[in-house]
């Protein structure tokens, strides 16, 4: 038994068998897998070998094409090789006795036989030793590669544990069979972790070398809550997993109970509370979890979708399926956000910044592409003829940017307006506030947007200069800094002064602590992931007017977010004892 300590991002208990992703080097771990496991790595081996015994067929007819029969013969000594009875019997060997996974046993056989050539006095031989490590890749590739795919079609419940997992990778998995995951990098607004949360998986970021310390097939106990990851717990803490789940499950349905409740404090105020997407199905689970809108909608995740950059055809129906399925309730669709940790449409390794977060992404990515830009206004503006459509660009951070984006946006509507092709001519069109520049001259901005939304996870890490989805300074990640409520407090009253409407779409909106505060500041639309939504909303009932504004009067008061964070946990548990 063994427990590590990680960074809880998304609540839950969860316990099953582990799944263990190599990392992307294909460094490869000398473990085993339980005697019962052995037939299914077998599987796994032979299907890997057969995919790269395919590829090489296909590269060597492919060369042997364009550069003739001899090139094309280096290809044969590895389709020799993988089809030599005696080294793969060697790998099932290493599988079928040595209970290894199938990952490493090819890797300890392709060592020994590298060591052998190396051995020979023959050149020819020691010099085919690469040929050898070629090989070993490629099917190590199909093996790493079958366990990522196979993530959203699993036949078993699993725990998944990696060195990483991209966002796209997190919003494949078979979220019906993995139970949780854990993984040694990122921070609680990385994106990974954003997409568990929506996904109400429970997951454990930044936990160092859980990779390396979990062997496929261990038990594995992920409590999201506490950040904790037990690798073949104990009889306590079994028994311990059992109250968890069933308080768990106690307090969804007492959540569950709210759903149709209105979002309003005991005087009547009543705020807005809309969910965060990825994708568009995910909009029926937030309405049935109450959702009064789409806050916002991520749309780089359509670049997840397809391997080639998504057609004007493809924004129009994922917005067009969007709006459907929210049958006359607002959608905030944010124009790509891509870039830094978010798919990165420039991630060939020759053109890679220095410093991804501060780099050519968001909109400056799309102000100079503007074809792709305008492929998605067009879908966007076709859109908005069939409900309640608005804009918002993301990472505006000096108003010239935010006209030139306007600009696209009006020749846009002229393109069309030629074409004869109907959209909303007053479309609503806003902007995130997650940039200081931006925060600092809020009250400039409103001039010319119609609404703001405030995005925490980027504006707390620019304003406090901490990496999002680095684990090392997560401790430095707070959304209580005196200095980012001061931002949001300013850009709440700039909007209140000029009658542009703010919502907060941050992870901060879903997170109970803050929810009286921003109630008290003056917020009037929170946009969360959805699981998150009924428990803000208790808060929310819980509470009146006067009493959150004088919650953020005193908390807007202290000049550390430790004190801040003490203050609002001792007084939102006053209203509602289980919160957190
Ligand atoms: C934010 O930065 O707070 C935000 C909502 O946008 P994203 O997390 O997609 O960067
Ligand atoms: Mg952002």
């Amino acid at each position: 038994m063994e427990i590590l300590k990680g960074i809880g991002v998304s609540p839950g208990v969860a316990m099953s068998t582990a799944i263990v992703l190599d990392v992307e080097d294909l460094a490869v771990q000398p473990r085993q897998v339980p005697p019962e496991a052995a037939d299914a790595e077998l599987a796994r081996l032979d299907r890997a070998i057969a995919d790269a015994l395919r590829d090489i067929e296909r590269l060597r007819d492919e060369v042997t094409q364009r550069s003739g029969r001899e090139i094309g013969a280096i290809f044969d000594f590895h389709l020799g090789l993988l089809r030599d009875r005696s080294l793969v019997g060697q790998f099932r060997n290493e599988v079928a006795s040595g209970h290894y996974t199938a990952e490493y046993a090819v890797n300890l056989v392709m060592k020994r036989l590298s060591a052998t050539f190396l051995g020979m006095k023959d050149r020819y031989f020691a010099e085919r030793v690469k040929d050898i490590y070629d090989l070993e890749r490629r099917v190590l590739r199909h093996l790493i590669g079958q366990q990522r795919e196979d993530l959203n079609r699993l036949s078993r419940d699993v725990i998944v544990i990696a060195h990483d997992l991209l966002p796209s990778q997190t919003a494949q998995l078979d979220r019906n069979r993995v139970r949780g995951f854990a993984v040694d990098v990122g921070g609680r607004t990385s994106h990974t972790a954003i997409v568990a949360r929506a996904m109400s998986i429970p997951a454990v970021v930044g936990v160092g070398d859980v990779s390396k310390r979990v062997a496929p097939g261990d038990i594995i106990l992920i409590d999201g809550t506490r950040g904790l990851v037990v690798i073949n717990p104990n009889e306590d803490q079994l028994k311990d997993f059992d109250v968890q789940l069933e308080r768990q499950h106690r307090i969804e349905l007492e959540l569950a109970q709210l759903r149709d409740l209105p979002a309003q404090t005991r005087d009547g105020h009543v705020v807005s509370l809309q969910a965060n997407i990825e994708f568009p199905p995910e909009i029926d689970d937030a309405v049935e979890r109450g959702a009064a809108g789409i806050g916002l909608y991520r749309t780089e995740f359509l670049y997840l979708n397809s391997e080639q950059e998504p057609t004007e055809a493809d924004h129009y129906n994922a917005y067009v399926d969007a709006v459907r399925r929210l049958r006359g309730k607002p959608l905030v669709i944010r124009t790509l956000d891509l870039g830094a940790d978010k798919y990165d449409p420039k991630a060939d390794p020759a053109t890679l910044e220095r410093n991804p977060f501060l780099g050519d992404r968001s909109i400056r990515l799309c102000l100079h592409d503007i074809p792709m830009f305008k492929r998605q206004l067009r879908a966007i503006l076709r859109a908005s003829v069939a409900g309640d459509v608005r804009i918002m660009f993301p990472m505006i951070s000096t108003l010239l940017e935010l006209r030139q984006a306007r600009m696209v946006l009006s020749d846009v509507m002229e393109e069309l307006d030629d074409e004869g092709v109907k959209f909303n001519t007053d479309i609503p069109v806003g902007m995130m506030m997650e940039v200081p520049s931006a925060a600092l001259m809020a009250s400039v901005f409103a001039r010319e947007v119609n609404f703001f939304s405030i995005g925490t996870n980027d504006l707390i890490q620019y304003t406090l200069a901490v990496d999002r989805t680095n684990e090392r300074v997560a401790g430095l990640f707070n959304a209580a800094h005196p200095s980012v409520l001061l931002l949001i407090r300013d850009i709440i009253r700039a909007g209140a002064r000029t009658q542009v409407p703010v919502s907060v779409c941050g992870e901060m909106a879903g997170e109970p602590l803050y929810t009286l505060l921003l109630l008290g500041l003056g917020l009037t639309t929170f946009s969360m992931n959805a699981p998150d939504i009924p428990e803000i909303k208790k808060i929310i009932r819980s509470t009146t007017m006067p009493h959150a504004r004088e919650i953020a009067r005193r908390a807007m008061g202290f000049d550390s977010e430790r004190q801040v964070m003490h203050y609002l946990r001792e007084e939102t548990r006053k209203l509602v004892p289980d919160a957190f």
